[in-house]
């Protein structure tokens, strides 16, 4: 072995064997590849209709004092958090997107010898999170590409120390009811920290209310994580936050830079809370693209799982690698699964109308391409 690769048995057991998460192609990348000018990204489930106004603006106002190292406590967007759910300051953690709040929470609760319960086919970094801090995953066979909570509770032992739960699931777009996961969290030993992943919350029906806010009065090991990333369309400045009781919060907060989120993305997030406005434009924007994109699917004759967030996976019935290249020569990006344990099927992020249209039209043409 050369001195260079030596280098790499310095890291700790879980980095030396990590593989990093794949992000979604990047537009700049494709069009240098291939001399593309119009590409469409559906790859990363970000918001079509771009931030809000208020976002902007309130962005425009804090320009000038960049200088400034920003609120390390975040008092301003906490605050606005805490009336927004009804709960207190004290229950907030903010993060550089919600991401942060998932590896903090492994940072602080987790060691090698502790175990992690999470899904099969379930969010790809809670697998990256765990590893890195060395402590062992234990992937729970999913039931109809959900989570089968039932079979994961059953997975627990004196030893797990972190169960992580995304609802709606990425990439399945799978929710789990309200009350199947509540008995699910009240059967958990109290040792056992429960992370609801609510990526995607904003976008579940109304018809399907969602109250595991109130969830935390009862179970003080629970964690709710939510972003601005998906539909307050701020993906780019990174702030997400970890709802708790004040001490699993005050745990976080050890952890956590004293700066972790920047001034622009503090003040867009709260400005964003009051765009409503924007937010049910995304909603509903969402939900006709989610029908335009499940029609177009079914005159091709292609099945799709149905979902409850803001991206829908779509079953080609034979590998996607070959249709995934195919759209990406025609300029569109959308998201292979493979590395989830689905190689037939591709994740597309709900667009614009437009966005949609070309992408079905693209998605007809490789079909008969490859
Ligand atoms: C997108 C996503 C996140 C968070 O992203 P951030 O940009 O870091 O807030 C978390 N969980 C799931 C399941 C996601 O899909």
């Amino acid at each position: 072995m050369n001195s260079a690769d030596k280098i790499y048995h310095l890291a700790i057991p879980g980095v030396q064997q990590l593989i990093p998460y794949k992000p979604g192609k990047p537009i700049e990348e494709l069009e240098r590849e291939f001399g593309l000018t119009r590409v469409i990204k559906l790859a990363s489930n970000e918001n079509p209709l771009g931030p809000g106004k208020k976002a902007l603006a309130a962005i425009q106002s804090i320009l000038k004092d960049m200088a400034l190292y920003p609120d390390g406590s975040g008092f301003g967007l906490k605050h606005a958090l805490a009336v927004k759910y009804a709960v207190e300051s004290d229950q907030i953690t903010l993060g550089n997107g919600s991401n942060e709040i998932l590896e903090l929470a492994a940072r602080a609760f987790l060691t090698p010898g502790l175990e992690v319960i999470f899904s099969q086919h379930a969010f790809a970094v809670y697998p990256i999170v765990t590893q890195a801090v060395g402590a062992t995953a234990v992937v729970v066979t999913a039931v109809k590409y959900g989570h089968d909570l039932e079979a994961m509770l059953e997975s627990v032992t004196e030893k797990t120390r972190i169960v992580f739960i995304a609802n709606p699931n990425n990439p399945t777009g799978t929710l789990l009811s309200q009350t199947a996961l509540e008995s699910f969290i009240s059967a958990l030993p109290e040792s056992c920290v429960c992370v609801l992943d609510e990526a995607y919350f904003e976008f579940v029906s109304s018809a399907e209310p969602i109250d595991s806010i109130d969830w935390l009065k009862t179970y003080p090991n629970l964690i709710i994580t939510r972003t601005f990333s998906k539909a307050y369309g701020l993906a780019g400045l990174r702030v997400g936050y970890g709802l708790s009781s004040p001490q699993i919060a005050d745990i976080l907060n050890r952890v956590r830079q004293p700066f972790n989120n920047n001034a622009l993305a503090l003040a867009a997030a709260e400005a964003a809370l009051t765009d409503s406005e924007h937010l049910q434009q995304t909603i509903a924007t969402n939900a006709r693209g989610m029908e335009q994109l499940t029609d177009g699917f079914k005159n091709l004759g292609l099945e799709w799982i149905p979902s409850a967030g803001n991206f829908v996976l779509v079953d080609l019935k034979r590998l996607a690698q070959p249709v995934y290249e195919a759209l990406l020569r025609k300029g569109v990006i959308v998201r292979p699964v493979a590395n989830y344990g689905l190689p037939n099927h591709l994740r597309i992020s709900i667009g614009t109308h437009e966005e949609n249209r070309l992408f079905l039209k693209a998605l007809t043409d490789s079909l008969q391409d490859v």
